[in-house]
């Protein structure tokens, strides 16, 4: 029955049109993308590249792998996260010293800014493949605007050593993962520099609750669903509006199809969720209204 719904819009029962996107972590799953009718990918995982292996990828890799996921997504958009290393994910060569709590440890973004010359790499390996489809970019573990002053003199650095070669790049959209309590306390000012928020509610959950995502001791106390976390998706959503970003978002809870009508009432523009979860999220987004006043006495019923 889900099946039948691939090939069907992202639109909710009184008209509201939501992007639904998937979540992935390898090229393998780029036909999983496909198959399920996502929109496009809204997160892409771009760690898999880097761990498992003895040294840094070359910027020729890097490129070679998104250049593949901007072809085969034949103008769907396709979101690629810069790397997320660090704390859970590092590899031997990173050398990344031991650090007494990694979760609150030089991580994301922070690592990046620290490591310019694999940074930098990665950077230009995305703006390379952005010739090729529908590439943006999003960063991860974002907490302060200085960061992003950082990311866009980076940023000129690679343009302009692509323009010196006559490289061909686009102006590509960039996007902001919404994950630490301080970013979202300053979505406002964080969505005027970019082009769309994606909150990322797995990290988002651990550090605003101080709950490590993976100590098994506080398994049960661990509540995505605290009420914490859905008063901080309304604010990021109405913040990053009023900076006139699209909100997403690409966190696990965005898989929660219970949650699905919520969020579309909140104003959220998207969801990116794991591949085989695109089928009932849609279901969920096409029951849904996204104005509560729209619902007339018969589909109350149906509910
Ligand atoms: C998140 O933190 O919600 C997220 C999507 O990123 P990751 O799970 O890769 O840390
Ligand atoms: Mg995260």
């Amino acid at each position: 029955e889900l099946l039948r719904l691939r090939n069907q819009k992202d639109i909710t029962a009184d008209g509201k049109e939501i992007r639904l996107l998937a979540n992935i972590g390898n090229l393998d799953d780029l036909n999983t993308v496909l198959y399920y009718g996502a929109a496009g990918i809204g997160l892409l995982r771009s760690e898999f590249q880097y761990l498992g292996r003895e040294n840094y990828p070359r910027e020729n890799e890097l490129f070679r792998a998104y250049k593949k996921v901007a072809e085969d997504m034949e103008g769907r958009p396709a979101v690629i996260r810069t790397v997320d290393l660090g704390a859970d994910r590092q590899a031997d060569y990173m050398a990344i010293p031991d650090e007494v709590n990694p979760m609150m440890g030089n991580r994301g973004i922070r690592l990046c800014l620290d490591r310019k010359k694999m940074f930098k790499a990665q950077l230009r390996a995305i703006y390379r493949a952005s010739a090729y489809g529908n590439i943006s970019l999003m960063y991860p573990m974002i907490t302060s605007e200085e960061e992003l002053d950082e990311i866009e003199e980076l940023i000129r650095e690679v343009k302009k050593g692509l323009d010196e070669k006559n490289i061909p790049y686009k102006n590509i959209r960039t996007g902001i993962m919404i994950e630490t309590p301080a970013a979202v306390m300053i979505s406002e000012e964080l969505g005027k520099r970019v082009d769309f928020l994606s909150l990322g509610t797995n990290d988002l959950t651990q550090y605003t609750l101080a709950m490590d995502r993976q100590n098994l001791l506080l398994k049960h106390k661990y509540n995505d669903h605290h009420p914490a976390l859905v008063k901080m998706i309304r604010m990021v959503t109405e913040a990053g509006h009023r900076s006139g970003c699209n909100v997403y978002i690409c966190g696990e809870l965005a898989a929660d199809s219970n949650l699905t009508e919520e969020f579309i009432q909140m104003g959220i523009d998207g969801l990116s969720v794991v591949p085989a979860c695109v089928l009932p999220v849609r279901k969920a987004i096409r029951s849904a209204y996204a104005d509560e006043v729209n619902r007339t006495e018969e589909s109350r019923e149906d509910k």
